[in-house]
C-alpha cells in the first residue's frame, strides 16, 4: 500500500492530499485528523489520523504482547537479521522516503537522498552489526574462605520502548532510536513529530515488508501535551522512553517519566559554539562555516549559532561568510542545486524572525539576511527566511544565548586561546563545537576542555554511528551510539554460578 503520491511532496502543488494513519499489532488505524501542510507552499499535503488515549494504549498493549511471542525468544544473532531485512526494504523504498521527507520538510531532494534517507538503512545495519558482535561481562571469582563461582551477564530487553523525535531530521533521528531498541530485542511505539508523519508512516509499511512480527513496531500520530505524546509518557505499560527535541520539552518528560519511574535518554537543544583560530585553513573554515549554520536551514541540533573568530582574521571571515549566506541559491526543493530551505512551519518562523528583530534591538549588525526573501510564486506562501549573518551583540544578549534553530549565527571576535574555550563553555548547553585550527597540540586540548558531547575539529557532522553520541548541561541526558544505545536498550542480569 502506498499512501500517497510522491509527486505531490516533492513542492510541486497538485493533486488530493493523502491519509496517514497509526500503526497498531500490524494494522493501519484512523482516528480524528488534521492536516499537514507544505513548509513550501503552505498548502495541505495531507491530513494525519491523530491518536488518541484509546489508540496509544492499543499500541503499548500490542507492544507489550510482541514481548511475549516469537520477537520475544530470538538470539540477538537472528534480530540482526530482521534488521538487515528492513534496511534493504528502506533501500528498496528509497524514491518513496525521499518524497516522504522533502514533502513534509521542504528541504531539498539532494539533501534527502544524500543524507536522511541513507542513514535510516544505515542506522539498521550499523545496530545489526554491533548487537551480533556485542559481549557481556563474566568474572571467574574465588573468595578468601575458598568459595568459587562464575559470575556472568544476560542482555535483556528493558520491555516497550516510547520513541518520542522532532521534525528536524525525521527518519534519521527516528531510525537512530528504532534500531538499537529493536536490536535489543525491545518493541517499540514510536511518535514522530506532528510536523514530520509521512516517513515515519512509511517505515510502518518497512517494518511489515521485512517481516518484523505485528506489534513489536507500532507508531502514533499527534501533538505533545493532551496528545499521543503526553499519553504515551504517562503511560504506565511503558518502560523506557528515549526522546529528542527541545530542552523545555524534556523537562516536561523528565517529569512524567519520574512518576512512573522509567528510564530516559534525551538528546535536546544545543547553542553551538564554532571557533575559527588564525591558523586555520580560511578557505575550510568559511565552508565549513556555510554548512555548519545553514545545512538544513539551520535546523539541526549540532549547528553552530555561535561564531568566534581570531581577531586578526576576524574581518576577513566576517565579510567571507556574509557574502557566502547572500549567494545560497533558493529554488524548489526538487531543483539539485537548491541549498535554502523553509522552515517548518508559520510559526517557527514567527520564532525566528522574532529573534531577527530582537538581534536588532539589542544592537545587532545585520551583515547578511535578517529578512523574508520574496519569489513571485506559490513558494510566497512557505515558510522562507533569509540565512543570516549577525555581529556586535554582546556576549549574554538572548540572541547569542538562546537557541533560535534558523539558519542565522552571530560572529565575535577573541584574542587568546583560553577565552576562545571560555566563550564557547559560557553556555547553558553542551552539544557540540566545532574548532578550525591547523595546531595539533590545540586541537586536542579543545577535546579536552571544550564542555560539549562532542567537539569536531576541521569538519563538522562527520558521524560514525558506533561513537558516543548526546549532550553535557541542558543538551541532553546519557548517551546512545554503539555499545552506548545497546547500554540504554538492554537491562543486564548478573547470574552467579557455584563452581562446588
Ligand atoms: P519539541 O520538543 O517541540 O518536539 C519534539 C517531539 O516531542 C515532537 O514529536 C512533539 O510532538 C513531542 N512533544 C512535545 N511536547 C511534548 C510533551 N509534553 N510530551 C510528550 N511529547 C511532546 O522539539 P521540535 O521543535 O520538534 O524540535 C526541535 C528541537 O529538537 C530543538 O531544540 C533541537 O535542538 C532539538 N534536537 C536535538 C537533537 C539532539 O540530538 N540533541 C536532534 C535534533 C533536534
Amino acid at each position: 500500500m502506498t499512501l500517497w503520491h510522491p509527486d505531490l511532496l516533492v513542492g510541486r502543488p497538485g493533486g488530493s492530499p493523502g491519509l496517514l494513519q497509526n500503526y497498531v499489532g500490524g494494522s493501519f488505524v484512523g482516528g480524528k485528523t488534521f492536516p499537514k501542510l507544505s513548509p513550501v507552499t503552505g498548502e495541505t499535503i495531507a491530513e494525519v489520523a491523530e491518536a488518541d488515549e484509546a489508540t496509544v494504549d492499543a499500541a503499548v498493549s500490542a507492544a507489550r504482547q510482541a514481548l511475549n511471542g516469537p520477537w520475544g525468544r530470538m538470539s540477538e544473532q537472528e534480530r540482526a537479521v530482521v534488521l538487515r531485512r528492513v534496511a534493504d526494504e528502506l533501500e528498496r523504498r528509497f524514491d518513496d522516503l525521499v518524497a516522504a521527507e522533502v514533502g513534509d520538510t521542504g528541504k531539498s531532494v539532494s539533501q534527502a537522498r544524500t543524507l536522511d534517507i541513507p542513514r535510516g538503512a544505515a542506522n539498521f545495519r550499523a545496530f545489526a552489526d554491533i548487537v551480533a558482535s556485542a559481549s557481556t561481562e563474566s568474572f571467574s571469582t574465588s573468595l578468601p574462605d575458598g568459595r568459587r563461582a562464575l559470575n556472568y551477564a544476560v542482555r535483556k530487553p528493558v520491555g516497550v520502548v516510547a520513541i518520542i523525535v522532532p521534525w528536524n531530521l525525521p527518519l534519521l533521528l527516528l531510525t537512530w532510536k528504532v534500531a538499537p531498541a529493536l536490536a535489543c530485542g525491545n518493541s517499540v511505539v514510536v511518535k514522530p513529530s506532528e510536523e514530520t508523519p509521512s516517513s515515519a508512516t512509511v517505515l510502518a509499511e518497512v517494518m511489515a515488508a521485512a517481516g518484523v512480527p505485528e506489534g513489536v513496531f507500532n507508531l502514533v500520530h499527534g501533538f505533545g501535551p493532551s496528545s499521543a505524546g503526553e499519553f504515551l509518557t504517562r503511560h504506565p505499560g511503558v518502560d523506557a522512553i528515549t526522546f529528542t527535541g527541545e530542552s523545555a520539552t524534556g523537562s516536561t518528560i523528565a517529569k512524567a517519566a519520574a512518576d512512573g519511574v522509567k528510564a530516559v535518554s534525551f538528546e535536546l537543544g544545543g547553542k553551538n559554539a564554532g571557533l575559527i583560530f588564525a591558523d586555520a585553513d580560511l578557505d575550510a573554515a568559511v565552508e565549513g562555516s556555510v554548512r555548519s549554520t545553514f545545512t538544513n536551514g539551520g535546523q539541526v541540533c549540532l549547528c553552530t549559532e555561535r561564531l568566534y573568530v581570531e581577531r586578526s582574521v576576524y574581518d576577513e571571515f566576517c565579510a567571507r561568510l556574509a557574502q557566502r549566506a547572500t549567494e545560497l541559491p533558493y529554488g524548489w526543493p526538487a531543483d539539485e542545486s537548491t541549498a535554502n530551505m523553509p522552515l517548518i512551519s508559520s510559526q517557527h518562523r514567527e520564532k525566528v524572525l522574532g529573534y531577527y528583530d530582537l538581534a536588532r534591538a539589542e544592537g545587532a549588525t545585520v551583515l547578511a539576511g535578517g529578512g523574508v526573501p520574496s519569489f513571485d510564486d506559490a513558494r510566497d506562501g512557505g515558510w522562507y527566511v533569509q540565512p543570516t549573518v549577525l555581529t556586535g551583540l554582546a556576549a549574554d544578549a538572548r540572541t547569542a544565548t538562546e537557541e533560535i534553530f534558523g539558519p542565522v549565527c552571530h560572529i565575535a571576535p577573541f584574542d587568546t586561546e583560553d577565552e576562545a574555550f571560555a566563550l564557547a563553555n559560557d553556555s547553558q548547553y553542551g552539544l557540540a563545537a566545532t574548532v578550525w585550527t591547523r595546531d595539533v597540540g590545540r586541537a586536542h586540548r579543545a577535546g579536552a576542555r571544550l564542555d560539549t558531547g562532542i567537539v569536531w575539529v576541521n569538519t563538522w557532522f562527520l558521524r560514525d554511528l558506533r561513537t558516543p553520541f548526546g549532550g553535557m548541561k541542558a543538551s541532553g541526558v546519557g548517551r546512545e551510539g554503539g555499545t552506548h544505545s545497546l547500554a540504554f536498550y538492554s537491562e543486564l542480569t548478573n547470574v552467579c554460578v557455584n563452581l562446588d
